[in-house]
């Protein structure tokens, strides 16, 4: 979740890019090869994750990865080409944490406009708390809300939907939380 570097050559024939304006009436500068002049539209990255609840606890994955190696987030990750928001959420929580679950209702979604990305988070049920995570993750382990190792939280986007997972949880009313990080 890094904010992307900007494009340097083109993708089509590898010549260096200018960032200017098209000249197609576009009002916004894009990175343009001087070469064929291929414009390169750069659009917001998606990123989807659970919420996967045992009980009165959430699962949390110790991230093996960089960024943040070593520090805690819900499973999650970019989606990929072919799949809905809620499959690539699914497909993330199997390939971080190993773990068994039902999908549930959207839960978060938070603008992260400063990174170019869309955060979205799914409740998800957990049918087992026996977890085989994958490479991407050292650990993958159960917390209630008091154990939750706040001050370890990997992404601004995890810590607000855990607190308003938590929230909610307390009022046993759970609502679709829709957040911009500034
Ligand atoms: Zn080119």
């Amino acid at each position: 979740m890094l904010h992307r570097p900007k494009i340097q050559h083109c993708k089509t024939c590898g010549a260096a890019v200018a960032y200017r304006l098209p000249d197609d009436g576009d009002t916004k500068e894009r990175a343009v090869c001087t070469a064929c002049h291929t414009i390169h539209y750069e659009n917001p990255l998606n990123v989807v994750g659970t919420v996967p609840v045992w009980g009165n606890k959430v699962l949390l994955c110790k991230r093996n990865i960089e960024p943040r190696l070593g520090k805690w987030t819900l499973p999650a990750g970019f989606m990929e080409l072919g799949e809905t928001v809620a499959e690539g959420a699914a497909r993330e929580t199997t390939e971080e944490a190993g773990a068994q679950f039902e999908m549930q209702e959207l839960f978060s979604m938070m603008n992260v406009v400063r990174v170019g990305q869309v955060h979205f988070f799914y409740r998800a049920r957990l049918t087992s708390d026996v977890f085989d995570p994958g490479h991407e993750t050292m650990e993958a382990r159960l917390f209630a809300e008091e154990d939750i190792p706040w001050d370890e939280i990997a992404f601004r986007t995890v810590k607000e939907t855990l607190q308003h997972y938590f929230a909610d949880a307390k009022a046993q009313q759970f609502t679709l939380h829709q957040i911009d990080i500034v």
